[in-house]
């Protein structure tokens, strides 16, 4: 095949990979994007974010509406149609990643289909379905992702053990889960098989759920787990599974004991291998970390001046708006522009999970760990209009203030529809806001949003909502 010339060879597709693809093209580049799957957007397009986000939003109307005999509206019985839930969530990947390609056409993109590897620091070759494609780039920008870790003791040949990828695949409502850890990946699935009816058993190691966020916001996630799910077994593990016909059989450690237990599936939901190697790394100068990541700067190239790494591949928080900061960053360094995304910067997290936990900046946790003055005030959703008006009053909102200056250091929240209100703590965070600027700001009634003003009213003693606190 005849070379292609470019200025810069993005790889992989997802959202990483496109934004910087997008980023790059806008700044008058000449651009390839590589992806090996037939569909772009990635694992967060096609096996993460958004398959994952469709069902949970599907599926959570189960529950839903099964709660509202309480307020005098009842349904008849529930009947999941998997196929036709798995054409819908199918339809909404394919109608996303359709505007992608044509985002792409419109720019001028070069996308090629293939799996690339690295011939040298300015080479590549795609390995295409019509044979090797070679590219010649000045620069390269690899966004490979990442793909689910499972550890040799649960790699055993059977269509019944699964990873995130296959669980998002509904072909069925299987009678029993078990999933192997209890992170979100494990907790949102756990929560989408949970609600159709499958009996959900959960196996976690440590002591507790969601690794990351203070356990006061994990806790009402567990107690929603603990009634929802068949089983949860803490600092506990899976130590075999054996296919059998019809399922699979796990040996589990738990509370002192060991015992097998049959299920008809198992989610292995243990966290995530870095995809590195069919680029054939050792044809650049590119350094990887003692995890498998590659090594890069705070603008994000690697130790191979020519290539820069974004994303999930690059290590750190795995997440899409992680990646798509990093290629903004990369493209901006590239190009010799100033970077409008800033070098170090607050990453919202949201577990999807019923109640969603979300946070950002500085936990608790890490503030006692690390020694930091720091003050907490705290507004529970039971005290919000909204929360009252929605029959869910299992939230609460949370500043970590830094009680010398006022100003924010960190916000957690749990509560349905917790996710969408981090956008506002971490636009607080990044300018600098102090608890006066939360509290003296007017929020819309009744939304949640007002539970963010009334905790930082929390931190001058009085809130409208709650009883005066004594400072
Ligand atoms: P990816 O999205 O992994 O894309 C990498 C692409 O590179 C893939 O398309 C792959 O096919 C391609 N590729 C790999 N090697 C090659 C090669 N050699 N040649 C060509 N192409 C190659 N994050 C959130 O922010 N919010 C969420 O709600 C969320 N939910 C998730 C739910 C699940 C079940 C999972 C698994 C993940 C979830 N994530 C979520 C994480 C999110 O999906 C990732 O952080 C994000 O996709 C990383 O983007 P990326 O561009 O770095 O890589």
């Amino acid at each position: 095949m005849e070379n292609i010339e470019t200025d810069i060879a993005v790889i992989g597709a997802g959202p990483g990979g496109y934004a910087a693809a997008f980023a790059a093209a806008d700044q008058g580049k000449r651009v390839v994007l590589i992806e090996k799957s037939s569909r772009l957007g990635g694992a967060c397009l096609n096996a993460g974010c958004i398959p994952s986000k469709a069902l949970l939003h599907a599926t959570h109307h189960i529950p839903a509406a099964k709660e509202s005999e309480k307020r005098g509206i009842s349904f008849g019985p529930v009947a999941i149609d998997a196929g036709k839930l798995n054409q819908w969530k199918e339809g909404v990947l394919t109608k996303l990643a359709n505007g992608i390609g044509m985002l792409a056409k419109k720019r001028k993109v070069q996308v090629i289909q293939g799996t690339a590897r690295f011939d040298g620091s300015n080479d590549l070759t795609v390995e295409t379905e019509d044979g090797a494609q070679p590219v010649k780039f000045t620069k390269a920008i690899i966004a490979t992702g990442t793909r689910p870790a499972v550890p040799p003791v649960f790699r055993i040949d059977s269509p019944h053990v699964m990873t995130s990828t296959e669980a998002l695949q509904i072909t069925e409502v299987p009678e029993s889960l078990l999933v192997i850890g209890g992170g979100y990946i494990g907790l949102e699935m756990g929560t989408v098989y949970a609600s159709m009816g499958t009996k959900v058993t959960m196996v976690e190691a440590l002591e507790g759920i969601l690794l990351g966020a203070d356990p006061d916001l994990s806790r009402p996630v567990l107690i929603y787990a603990k009634r929802n799910f068949d089983k949860i077994h803490l600092k506990a593990t899976v130590d075999s599974l054996t296919g059998t016909d019809d399922g699979v059989q796990a040996g589990i450690s738990a509370g002192g004991k060991t015992f097998d237990q049959a299920f008809s599936k198992v989610l292995i939901s243990v966290g995530r291998s870095p995809e590195t190697d069919a680029l054939e790394l050792g044809n650049t100068s590119c350094e990887l970390d003692e995890r498998g990541y590659l090594k890069v700067d705070a603008n994000q190239q690697t130790t191979d001046p020519n290539i820069y790494a974004i994303g999930d591949i690059a290590g750190g928080i795995l997440l899409a708006h992680k990646a798509a900061h990093e290629a903004r960053r990369a493209v901006a360094d590239i190009t010799g522009q100033e970077s409008h995304a800033k070098a170090d910067p607050y990453i919202p997290a949201v577990v999807f999970t019923d109640p969603e936990v979300t946070w950002v900046g500085l936990t608790e946790t890490e503030a006692k760990e690390q020694g930091i003055a720091h003050e907490v005030v705290k507004f529970s959703w039971g005290a919000c209009g909204r929360s009252l008006t929605q029959g869910r009053i299992d939230g609460n909102t949370k500043l970590i203030i830094d009680p010398e200056t006022e100003k924010l250091l960190g916000v957690g929240m749990v509560g349905p529809g917790a996710g969408e209100l981090i956008g506002e703590a971490t636009l607080a965070l990044e300018m600098g806001a102090t608890a006066k600027d939360l509290a003296s700001i007017i929020h819309p009634h009744p939304t949640l949003s007002e539970t963010i003003m009334e905790a930082a009213e929390m931190f001058y003693g009085s809130a409208i909502h709650a009883l005066p606190r004594n400072r």
